[in-house]
């Protein structure tokens, strides 16, 4: 089963959210050899549950308390109350932009795992890291922060290099198998790993004869539903 995970990051609304939705349930059923899942934002997550009709539904954030004086934030607690049982951690844009530290992170991972949620924990070099020839040594520390929870059967890694986030410029698929090795390697076992970066439905089948790509998490490509759709059929 292959993952096709779409992070919508800022975009859409709820009325644009539905519109996505039912224009992917008029090209019929998704194949079953294709598992979807839609991270759409906070104000979407309703009208997205009530019309994605087989796509699960994902947060994009949360915060690893269960309440508190914390202004503006959602708790991962809440999440299974709401049949959301999916979480991104991690994403380059909560690192880079958002500062959001090793600490944090792990704690959000905890949290998570441990209320059952299926947690994609992304990691990935910049292209700083790649010039220098480190993308060994961050995809490694980047992993160890979770070393208590390696083992938990919720949890997906997405090596998503930051230099290929929304730049056009995909990493090949020789250094994505690479890079899951690594982190199969880390992880001590044969974790589903998801590749990230400026994938679409022309480069995504690169990914997917060597069989160390398990899936995919996909920003722009997966905005609108023709080009998700593109992408599914693609993969199965
Ligand atoms: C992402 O934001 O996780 C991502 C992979 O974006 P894009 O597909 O647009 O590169």
């Amino acid at each position: 089963m292959t993952i096709i995970a779409g992070n919508w990051k800022m975009n859409h609304d709820p009325d644009s959210s539905s519109a996505f939705f039912k224009k992917l349930q008029s090209y019929g059923p998704i194949p079953d050899n294709v598992k979807t899942v839609i991270f759409p934002t906070f104000l979407c997550l309703d009208s997205a549950q009530k019309n994605s009709s087989g796509v699960e539904i994902g947060a994009q954030n949360g915060n690893p308390e269960k309440s508190g004086a914390l202004t503006g934030e959602i708790s991962i607690f809440d999440f299974p109350k709401i049949d959301i049982n999916w979480l991104l951690v991690g994403h380059s844009e909560r690192r880079h932009i958002f500062k959001e530290d090793p600490k944090l992170l792990k704690r959000k991972v905890e949290t998570s795992l441990s209320l059952g949620i299926k947690t994609v924990y992304c990691v990935g070099e910049t292209i700083e890291d790649k010039e220098k020839g480190l993308t060994e040594e961050v995809l490694k520390k980047q992993i160890s922060y979770l070393e208590n929870f390696l083992s938990d059967e919720n949890l997906i890694i997405a090596y998503e290099p930051v230099w290929a986030i929304g730049s056009g410029m995909p990493a090949g698929s020789k250094d994505a198998d690479e890079a899951s090795l690594l982190c199969k390697d880390f992880c001590k076992r044969d974790i589903d790993i998801l590749y990230g970066g400026s994938v679409n439905s022309q480069n995504v089948s690169n990914y997917l004869s060597s069989g160390l790509i398990g899936g995919f998490l996909i920003g722009g490509a997966s905005l609108d539903a023709d080009s998700y759709r593109a992408l599914i059929d693609a993969v199965a």
